[in-house]
C-alpha cells in the first residue's frame, strides 16, 4: 500500500521529495519542518538500492538503529538494511560469491560487544513487534502498520539505551529505548505482508517517539538513575540539554569546581555557579565501579560540618580535551583538582587511607571538573564552597601535620582512638563556623567587598 500523503500533516495529493523518492510533502512550509530529519537519510535512500540491489524477493528495505550511532563525527543516521521477514526479520546481504549471509540484528550489535559490561547474556533474546497504528503526536490513523522490531526483554536484560535514537530525536525522545532497534513498514493492517520502509514511514516513527511515554517516569528516570553514562561521555551537550529537557526547568543552584585545563584553555573561573536539573544523576548516585562516580551520598566530612555535599566527578571539556591533545595532555596537571578533592576526605580512622583524599573517589585516570550540590536541595553559592574547600584544605594539613608528630609508634586501638580525638577536635560545625568567619573576614580585608554579605552555608 502506498502512502503519497504529506509525511508531515497527512494532507492529501502532495509532491514526492525529487531526490529520494521517498516522502511527500504538501509544500514548502512541511518540506521545511521535515528538513532537520529527513536529510539524514534523502541520500541514502536516494542511492541506496543501486548500491545494493535487493538479495532476494522477499527482502525489504528497513531502518537499523544500533546502540551507539555509527561514528562519533557528523550526525547520527539510522543506517539502511534490506531484512527478510521470512527469515525473522534478519538483515539479508548478498555476499561476492553470490550467497546469503543473514544477521540477527538484535543478537548482534558490533558496538555493544565492545563495552566491559555488555548485556546479560545469560538471558535469551526474544524479538518483539511493537506496531504504531496511528500519529498520536498529530492526531491521524495510519495507511499500514509501522513496526518497531526490538528485543522482548530489553528493559530487563542489561540492554544497553539505544542512543541511535536519543541523538536522532534529540530532547524529544520521552523514554528510554534500549538494545538494538529496527524499524520496518507492514503492507496493510490486515495481512503480515511488509513493504520497503520510506521515509514518510520514519516520519511517523520519529513523530511516535515524541509522544510515546512509558508509566514508569520515562526518560528522566534513566537520566536521574545515571543509565546514560555513554552519552555523558561521548556527546555532553547533548546529554546536558536532555537532563534541562526532562526537568521541566526545575533546577537547583549548585557549583562546578574547575580543573587546571578549564582554567588554562576556557579561562574560567574556578567556582562557577550552575543551575543543576533536579533529574541530574548526581542526586541518584550509586557506586557503579567505573571509576568516574564518587556516589556514596553525601561526603562523610561534608555531614560532619553539616553542610552535606554530593561531589560527582564530569568528564573533561570536549573543547580542549581531544584526541589530538590527548598525549600531550596526559603529562600536563590540566584535570588536576586537589582543592575538590578535599571535599571527600577519608574519615575512616582504622584505615590505612585515613585522612588522606578518599581513594574511591579518585579511581581511574581521569580527574576534571567536579559538580558539588547540597543533598538537602538547599542552594549553595560559589563562595561558600570555595569556603567549604579552604577550610577541608586546612583541615587536610592540620590532620596530616600532627599525624606525623604526634602519632608516631602508635598502632591498633590506640592509634584509632588517637585519630578519632584528632578529628574532633579539627572537624565540627563548631569549627567550621569559626573557620568561615575568619575566612570571611581576610576576604573583605583584602579588597573583595563582594564577600561582605555572604552567609554560613
Ligand atoms: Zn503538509
Ligand atoms: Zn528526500
Amino acid at each position: 500500500m502506498k502512502n503519497t500523503r504529506c509525511c508531515v500533516c497527512n494532507a492529501p495529493r502532495a509532491t514526492i521529495c525529487s531526490a529520494c523518492k521517498s516522502a511527500y510533502y504538501c509544500g514548502a512550509e512541511c518540506q521545511r519542518n521535515d528538513w532537520r530529519s529527513h536529510k539524514l537519510l534523502c541520500k541514502d535512500f536516494a542511492t541506496f538500492v543501486k548500491a545494493s540491489p535487493r538479495p532476494c524477493p522477499t527482502a525489504m528495505i528497513a531502518l537499523y538503529l544500533p546502540i551507539l550511532p555509527y561514528g562519533q563525527k557528523g550526525l547520527a543516521a539510522p543506517k539502511m538494511v534490506w531484512i527478510d521477514p521470512e527469515h525473522e526479520m534478519h538483515i539479508v546481504e548478498r555476499k561476492p560469491d553470490d550467497t546469503l549471509e543473514y544477521i540477527d540484528p538484535l543478537k548482534h550489535d558490533p558496538i555493544e560487544a565492545e563495552f566491559t559490561q555488555p548485556r546479560n547474556m545469560s538471558t535469551p533474546v526474544n524479538a518483539r513487534g511493537f506496531e504504531i497504528n496511528g500519529n498520536y503526536f498529530k492526531k491521524f490513523k495510519l495507511m499500514y502498520p509501522v513496526v518497531l522490531h526490538l528485543r522482548d526483554a530489553f528493559n530487563f536484560d542489561g540492554s544497553r539505551p539505544n542512543l541511535t535514537l536519543v541523538e536522532v530525536t534529540r530532547e524529544q525522545l520521552r523514554m528510554q529505548w534500549k538494545g538494538p532497534l529496527v524499524v520496518y513498514s507492514k503492507d496493510s493492517f490486515h495481512s503480515s505482508a511488509c513493504q520497503d520502509i520510506t521515509l514518510t514511514d520514519f516520519r511517523t516513527f520519529l513523530d511516535f517517539c515524541k509522544k510515546y511515554e512509558a508509566s514508569d517516569g520515562g526518560l528522566s528516570d534513566s537520566l536521574r538513575l545515571n543509565n546514560y553514562l555513554e552519552l555523558e561521555l561521548t556527546n555532553p551537550g547533548l546529554f546536558n540539554s536532555l537532563l534541562f529537557h526532562n526537568s521541566v526547568n526545575q533546577t537547583i543552584r549548585g557549583v562546578d569546581i574547575t580543573c587546571e585545563g578549564d582554567r588554562h584553555f576556557l579561562a574560567t573561573e574556578q567556582f562557577l555557579s550552575v543551575d543543576v536539573p533536579v533529574v541530574h544523576p548526581i542526586f541518584d548516585d550509586v557506586n557503579n565501579d567505573n571509576g568516574y562516580i564518587a556516589g556514596f551520598g553525601a561526603t562523610e566530612v561534608s555531614r560532619m560540618i553539616q553542610v552535606p555535599l554530593l561531589v560527582r566527578r564530569l568528564f573533561p571539556d570536549k573543547v580542549w580535551n581531544n584526541s589530538t591533545f590527548h598525549f600531550f595532555l596526559r603529562y600536563q596537571n590540566w584535570y588536576s583538582n586537589s582543592v575538590a578533592q578535599y571535599l571527600n576526605l577519608n574519615t575512616d580512622i582504622t584505615s590505612t587511607e585515613w585522612g588522606c583524599r578518599d581513594p574511591g573517589y579518585n579511581r581511574g585516570q581521569i580527574y576534571s571538573r567536579v559538580l558539588v550540590v547540597r543533598e538537602d536541595n538547599l542552594a549553595i553559592t560559589a563562595r561558600q564552597v570555595e569556603a567549604v574547600a579552604a577550610f577541608f584544605k586546612h583541615v587536610f594539613e592540620t590532620l596530616d601535620r600532627q599525624k606525623l608528630v604526634q602519632l608516631g609508634g602508635l598502632s591498633g586501638p590506640p592509634l584509632h582512638a588517637a585519630r578519632g580525638n584528632l578529628m574532633g577536635a579539627n572537624v565540627s560545625r563548631a569549627r567550621f563556623v569559626q573557620f568561615f568567619t575568619n575566612f570571611r573576614n581576610q576576604k573583605v580585608q583584602g579588597g573583595d567587598t563582594t564577600w561582605a554579605n555572604e552567609v554560613l552555608p
